[in-house]
């Protein structure tokens, strides 16, 4: 693929590479920003820069999952790139205590190849920071946690917001099965942030832009898919069943693949967080018996309460 750069509006714009929309700021004459850096590893992606005669002088993060961060290593060793993300994210991945419950049951190798994925320096965005200054120009940062803990969405000062992955686009929203969320019900809410918006443009993860006109209409497909997918998940529960059982029929239900240890755990992740949403708004309930926790359907009576 042909990389190039596309300006969007100002100074902001976006690079096609890594498998990925990159969105970038131009800072000065000599220095860019990314948003993320990309779902794979593309050399193409630095000499592209160089060829330029840009560097990189950070990336912000809009969360740390692996398919974000893949060119974060080669940017810190040619520019000396600084890596910015969520002090929640940063935790994560920076010690082995620190991950998420499904990650900690994995291989110890599994574990140690995915922390040493993250085994630089990232400098931290605190709760409540409201925008980072770099070079002397603000970014404004919006949380959209959900997708994962500490998802942020940053605007770039010419008014667009960068989404990340909490909203997905018109393509994966028609498609997606089983798209990844680690709560679900702070995913709708940051939905609903992202309609009280009010920017040009918004550039979303995967290869896609839209238009202020444009966002409440993929707000509703995607709480639609979200929906969806739980009314299926309620369709497969008849006695009550183990969060274990669930998964499987849940795979085998919505024809999802079961992949390597690390996909079945973002998928087992996803899917608790679904029965935890379930459990929170009344439609699925959690018996401990024995020892063992089983979810079963709320009987809806039909002739009222
Ligand atoms: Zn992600």
């Amino acid at each position: 693929m042909d990389i190039k750069w596309v300006p969007l509006v100002g100074k902001t714009g976006y690079i096609l590479a890594a498998g990925a929309l990159i969105p970038t700021y131009i800072l000065n004459d000599r220095e860019i920003v990314l948003v993320d850096s990309g779902l794979h590893y593309d050399p193409g992606l630095v000499s592209f820069i160089r060829a330029v005669g840009v560097s990189v002088y950070a990336v912000l993060q809009t969360h740390l999952h692996e398919d974000h961060v893949a060119n974060n290593r080669i940017l810190i060793n040619r520019f000396g790139t600084r890596i910015i993300a969520d002090a929640k994210e940063v935790e994560m991945v920076h010690s082995a205590s620190n991950l998420r419950r499904d990650w900690r049951e994995l291989r110890p190798e599994t574990k140690d190849k995915y922390l040493r994925t993250y085994s630089y320096k990232i400098e931290s965005i605190e709760d409540g920071q409201e925008e980072i200054v770099l070079r002397g120009i603000p970014f404004k940062i919006v949380p959209l946690y959900g997708h994962s803990e500490g998802h942020l969405g940053y605007v770039t000062p010419d008014g667009v917001l960068c989404t990340g992955d909490a909203i997905l686009s018109p393509a994966m929203a028609q498609y997606s099965k089983m798209p990844y969320f680690e709560d679900i019900g702070k995913a709708i809410e940051s939905l609903n942030r992202l309609l009280q918006t009010d920017y040009p443009y918004y550039a979303l993860a995967h290869m896609e832009i839209i238009e202020k006109r444009d966002m409440p209409g993929l707000v509703k497909k995607n709480l639609a898919l979200l929906e969806r997918i739980h009314v299926e998940m309620l369709e497969l529960i008849n006695d009550p069943v183990t969060l274990d059982e669930l998964v499987s029929s849940v795979m085998y239900g919505l024809g999802i693949r079961f992949g390597n240890e690390t996909r079945n755990a973002y998928l087992k992740t996803t899917i608790s967080s679904r029965v935890k949403y379930l459990v929170e708004t009344g439609r699925l309930r959690r018996i401990e018996e024995d020892g063992v926790i089983r979810y079963g359907k709320v009987q809806r009576s039909i002739y009222g309460e």
